[in-house]
């Protein structure tokens, strides 16, 4: 667990997401929660004497983000999204995650549910708690209902998996264009500290980067695609693996992800 600013508290050695949280005059507000059980038990434990959780704001809708919501009896907060994309994590599935990642925590979900948020949004949405700002704001791109949870007070901006600090990057429910996009809106934010959905915590100076290895991987596929390339075919040929380290605890997915990402663009740029 790190302290990034005076009140915001970040840990990124989790399998899955870097959950957070941040303490106001009146309670906690928690960003995204820890996808392993064992992990939330670790999490709530650094939580202790913080004040009382009131509400926990998801920044987008896949497994590592979620998982950990069951534990947090408080409202949940996301972009409208959620309802539709929800629907394909089941139950069962969450436990096979669990199974595979840690074992140990299978004995903790008991009565599990995926705990669902309570309060949506579509553009923008401010929460406010004791003398905090939270902006919640909507900006498309690793998934169609990404969300950036921005802290004025703290100079801080959770980015969700929209930022993937010098980890690899997942394009495989990606709209590249609008990424793009919220990528420079994150720039105009007045922060110093940028917490990304994966890897260590940053600044705005590693957004360039990570627009760059986006249209990289554009390139990549829109070259084979002109070649005359068929998916399966792109599929073989493009891998950025050695580019950089998968995150923790799913380094064997590696392979795996530049498939679906190859897949995924190879969909987009043949539909248009
Ligand atoms: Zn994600």
């Amino acid at each position: 667990m790190q302290r990034v600013s005076s009140n915001v508290y970040v840990e990124t050695g989790f399998r899955g997401c870097n959950p957070g949280f941040v303490t106001t005059k009146e309670g906690v507000v928690m960003i995204d929660s820890p996808q392993n059980p064992s992990d939330v038990m670790k999490f709530k434990e650094q939580m202790k004497g913080k004040g009382e959780i009131r509400y926990l704001i998801n920044t987008e809708p896949h497994v590592d983000h979620v998982a950990g919501n069951f534990f947090f009896p408080v409202t949940v907060i996301a972009h409208d999204g959620f309802k539709e994309a929800l629907s394909s994590l089941t139950t069962d599935g969450i436990k096979e995650w669990v199974r595979t990642g840690d074992p140990d925590g299978v004995s903790l979900m008991e009565g599990y549910f995926l705990r669902k948020p309570s309060i949506t949004f579509s553009e923008r949405l401010f929460l406010y708690s004791g003398e905090h700002t939270f902006e919640v704001i909507h900006l498309p791109g690793h998934t169609a209902s990404e969300a950036a949870v921005y802290i004025p007070e703290e100079r801080v901006v959770f980015t969700g998996d929209n930022i993937f600090h010098k980890v690899q990057t997942f394009l495989h429910e990606a709209y590249p264009e609008d990424w793009l996009q919220s990528l420079k809106r994150i720039e105009e934010l007045d922060v110093d500290v940028i917490v990304p959905g994966h890897g260590e915590v940053c600044d705005k100076s590693y957004i360039k980067e990570q627009a760059s290895f986006i249209e990289e991987w554009m390139d990549a596929v829109r070259e084979a695609i002109k070649q005359g390339l068929t998916k399966e075919e792109a599929q073989e040929r493009i891998s950025f693996l050695d580019r950089y380290p998968m995150d923790i605890g799913i380094e064997a997915l590696g392979s795996e992800v530049q498939r679906w990402n190859v897949a995924r663009l190879y969909d987009l740029l043949t539909a248009k």
